[in-house]
């Protein structure tokens, strides 16, 4: 079976976004109650991040264990502008041992390489609370990293593309979290949707998230809710991707569409 196949579950397209927004809320909560008072309060000791040394480098990593954000998982949450966290935006997984989910700065205006001071923390910490463009990043990269456990042979970091052209865009692993991206309204309805008991609340959730009963319509509104990165994604992918993606979309929006009608019933 190829990886592209393992990833047209509709279900497991669900459960992937699901933990991804576990991820994203739990980085937040932290950020939120933890980091961000102990950095306007000057208390440094406080904070439950280390400033780390990488790979012997002399630059300056932010690192939360996954357990510190009530996570189950074994994994690092990493802030850095270093340059040894590779120019991509942001890096998933690297190293050997524990894997890294990285949010790399420099997404974020920050200079590339920089040495962060607490006061570069407190405008980040800010950024990662409120800033839906850096949550979209973080979901991007929580897929890179349940990805790595499927086929560790494929994953492909995204520094190992130079430039981020066509071959960046349409590398599987890529193209699936980039699919995420432009799938998340749709998985949002459907996930909060299932959860309501009512035909008003699903109906009114429906107009709020703007369901569209037409396919085209509807993945115009995916992409327009979208930040520049995932539009680009969109414009550059082949022929043969871009229906990949469209088969996709369809089963989701299939599904949304699924639970108004059956909220009728
Ligand atoms: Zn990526």
């Amino acid at each position: 079976m190829k990886l592209i196949e393992l990833f047209e579950d509709v279900n497991m397209d669900m459960d992937a976004n699901n933990k991804a927004r576990a991820f994203v809320d739990a980085v937040v909560g932290y950020c939120l109650n933890k980091v961000q008072p102990a950095l306007e309060e000057e208390r440094y000791s406080d904070i439950e991040f280390q400033f780390s040394k990488f790979n012997g480098s002399n630059n300056v990593f932010v690192w939360i264990p996954s357990q510190q954000l009530g996570l189950s998982e074994n994994f690092r949450f990493m802030i850095t502008a270093s340059e040894d966290a590779g120019d991509g935006g942001c890096y998933s997984v690297f190293g050997s041992g524990i894997p890294y989910i990285c949010l790399k700065l420099n997404n974020l205006g920050f200079e590339h390489g920089k040495i962060l001071t607490y006061d570069d923390l407190k405008v980040a910490i800010k950024q990662i609370i409120f800033n839906t463009k850096v949550h979209t990043i973080l979901k991007h990269e929580y897929i890179h990293y349940l990805d790595s456990f499927r086929n560790k042979t494929m994953m492909k970091q995204d520094d190992d593309y130079k430039e981020h052209g066509k071959e960046y865009y349409n590398s599987p692993i890529e193209f699936n979290a980039y699919y995420h991206n432009v799938a998340d309204v749709l998985m949002n309805f459907i996930n909060m949707a299932q959860k309501q008991k009512s035909k008003e609340a699903i109906l009114n959730m429906a107009d709020i998230f703007k369901i569209d009963a037409n396919f085209q319509k509807m993945l115009e509104r995916c992409l327009e809710k979208s930040p520049a990165i995932i539009k680009r994604f969109y414009e550059m992918l082949t022929d043969k991707n871009k229906k990949a993606l469209y088969k996709r979309l369809y089963k989701l929006h299939q599904k949304a569409l699924e639970i108004i009608k059956d909220s009728h019933r």
